[in-house]
């Protein structure tokens, strides 16, 4: 187990992609710090952790407070003593509008839940993984955090806007024993895409956008994630991976 002895936060882990991280993290040992806005769901995710003989705990953040990210760096140390992992995750999709008919309070909204929140995170997770001896931050971007979509500029904005703060993250800390990646998903099969009301149709529509041929599945997020934050990527900072079926290849 890679993670024995660690303590890991994952920000949106009730659902998706943060839940399938932090089931992964537990099973390689780490004690995990399962926060979301939803409490319910992650009481869930932690209890199925406990059930396969791991540990974690919930607590609830709003990473769009940066009041509650303070505090969720806070309960992490008090519960688990130290922070040596960081997944910050929780992300919206926002309203399907092009820019001339995008509310300004939508775009706000977008930038503050998936943009600002890894900037607040970042903020308290590095003062106290400086205090541990250093550690490990994965950011959730997009393969939208490369390219364009059309009638989604909240999100690509707050996407390519979170490269660029996991690349100076990466720079003002290596030195210091910090490594700062990022994950660029495609069109991952979670709530995100299915609660977003979309139909099999559309579903199906975006599958073909991938020369893999399907969408994909939040543990195959999940596994690069885990090694990002993993000793054996030790010499990787500042980069951003692809895990896309070929999206971005085309
Ligand atoms: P999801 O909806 O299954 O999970 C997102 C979680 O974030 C939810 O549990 C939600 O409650 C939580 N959340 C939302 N707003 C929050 C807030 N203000 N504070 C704290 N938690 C909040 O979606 P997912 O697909 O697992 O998405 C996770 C991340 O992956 C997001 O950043 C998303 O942009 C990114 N992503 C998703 C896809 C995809 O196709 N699903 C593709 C690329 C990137």
């Amino acid at each position: 187990k890679q993670f024995t002895g660690k303590v890991a936060l994952v920000t949106g882990a009730s659902s998706g992609i943060g839940k399938a991280t932090a089931l992964q993290y537990a099973r390689e040992g780490a004690k995990v710090v399962v926060s979301d806005i939803k409490e319910d769901e992650g009481l869930k995710v932690v209890e199925e952790i406990k059930q396969s003989g791991g540990e974690a705990v919930f607590v609830a953040a709003d990473v769009a407070k940066p009041e509650d990210c303070e505090n969720l760096v806070k309960q992490a140390v008090a519960h688990y003593g130290q922070l040596n992992i960081a997944f910050n995750n929780a992300g919206i999709g926002g309203e399907a509008k092009p820019i001339g008919e995008m509310d300004v309070e939508s775009w706000n909204r977008v930038i503050a839940v998936n943009l600002s929140s890894v900037f607040y995170c970042m903020h308290y997770q590095v003062k106290q993984m400086l205090q541990n001896g250093g550690g490990a931050i994965v950011n959730n971007s997009s393969i939208l955090g490369q390219v364009g979509f059309a009638n989604s500029a909240a999100y690509v904005a707050a996407k390519h806007g979170v490269v660029g703060l996991t690349k100076n993250g990466a720079l003002e800390y290596a030195a210091k024993g910090i490594r700062v990646n990022l994950v660029g998903p495609a069109f991952i099969k979670t709530p995100l895409l299915t609660e977003a009301g979309m139909e099999n149709e559309t579903l199906q529509m975006l599958a073909q956008l991938h020369p893999i041929g399907r969408l994909g599945e939040a543990e195959e997020v999940a596994e690069l994630v885990i090694w990002l934050s993993s000793d054996k990527a030790s010499f990787v900072t500042g980069a951003y991976y692809a895990v896309d079926g070929a999206y971005l290849a085309q």
